[in-house]
């Protein structure tokens, strides 16, 4: 089984049993330039989740919501940015774009506005690493020191389909969760085996990032509460906006989706499995047979699987023009 394959099945069996926004392959450094990506990311929802979601189905840009725009009187967009002027013209134009600002002219100037307080909308954050083949590890060890020292998450979990010895787990952190995943023939037929529950993480303390692993040595940053606290906002963000179907499916006669897990899957009859479209598939591989593009619309099975909305009301508000005046 390919990781991407496993990743997928994983996905699609606890879209059907979890609340949560869940998504995949999301960075989780904090430090800069950090390269922790997340597996799987699930968020559970807060009091404020459908506040979140009547504003805008995308990712609310992270300098958007920082700055000091608010939402009372529409302010020059200039005046309300504290980073850099180029960063906070992309945060201000794709905010106005996906609906999170709206925006005026007066005397040649952009003033924008917030078109609803930004709301308390995420909980518990879980973490899920993806090693399907324990024999295989790669950075596996390293990875899970990572995410249990910096404790972005609240849990970390590492799921696999190998048998988990003792030996396994004496090498991760105690507090990182196992799942064993075993899989039926059918495909989409999953189920969890918990090896070990996950242990909740610091989340609301300063947390260490290991950088770089030299002889004798690792280089470390000390992150904060508060940058620690961005940051998994700006993990929720992204998860919101990107959830896991960013996957294609091939032109090809062999690739028959399937929806056996209730979410619709790049199976292949040829390999036997859900297959990466993008560098699997094409004439270099021997079971290529062209076909015309599978019509298929993951984000309208989004939209009718999970509570992502796909076209939220909006907040934007009718221009009234009083503020030209106010
Ligand atoms: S190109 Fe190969 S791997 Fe991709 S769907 Fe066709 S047969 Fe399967």
């Amino acid at each position: 089984m390919s990781e991407f394959a496993f990743e997928l099945e994983l996905c699609a069996h606890l879209e059907s049993r979890v609340e949560g926004i869940l998504s995949r392959q999301l960075g989780a450094s904090v430090a800069d330039p950090g390269g922790r990506i997340l597996d799987v990311v699930c968020v559970d929802s807060g009091p404020e989740f459908s506040e979140r979601t009547a504003i805008t189905n995308e990712t609310i840009p992270d300098a958007a919501i920082e700055s000091a725009v608010g939402t009372g009187r529409a302010r020059y967009w200039k005046d309300a940015f504290s980073c850099h002027p180029d960063q906070a013209r992309r945060a201000m134009e794709r905010a106005c774009e996906i609906g999170f600002f709206e925006s005026e002219r007066r005397n040649g100037r952009e003033y924008v506005r917030q078109v609803a307080r930004y709301p308390d909308w995420y909980d518990r954050i879980v973490g899920i690493e993806n090693k399907p083949d324990l024999g295989r590890p790669g950075d596996l060890e390293a990875q899970l020191r990572t995410d249990a020292s910096l404790a972005l998450v609240d849990e970390i979990v590492l799921a696999t389909e190998s048998y988990v010895t003792r030996a396994h787990l004496h090498r991760i952190p105690d507090s990182v969760g196992v799942w064993r995943v075993h899989r039926d023939d059918d495909p989409g037929e999953l189920e969890i085996e918990e090896i070990r529950e996950a242990t909740p993480l610091s989340v609301d303390g300063s947390g260490i990032e290991p950088l770089a692993y030299r002889p004798g040595r690792t280089e470390i940053a000390v992150v904060s509460a508060e940058e620690k606290a961005r940051a998994r906002r700006r993990l929720a963000e992204r998860s919101y906006g990107k959830g896991w179907r960013t996957y294609d499916f091939p032109a090809c006669d062999s690739c028959s989706p399937t929806t056996a897990s209730g979410s619709t899957l790049p199976f292949c009859a040829w390999a036997g499995r859900a297959v990466h479209s993008d560098s699997e598939c094409g004439p270099s591989c021997p079971g290529y047979d062209p076909a015309p593009d599978p019509a298929i619309d993951l984000e309208a099975e989004r939209d009718r699987r999970t509570r992502w909305c796909r076209e939220p009301e909006g907040k934007r508000r009718r221009q009234s023009g009083l503020d030209r005046f106010g």
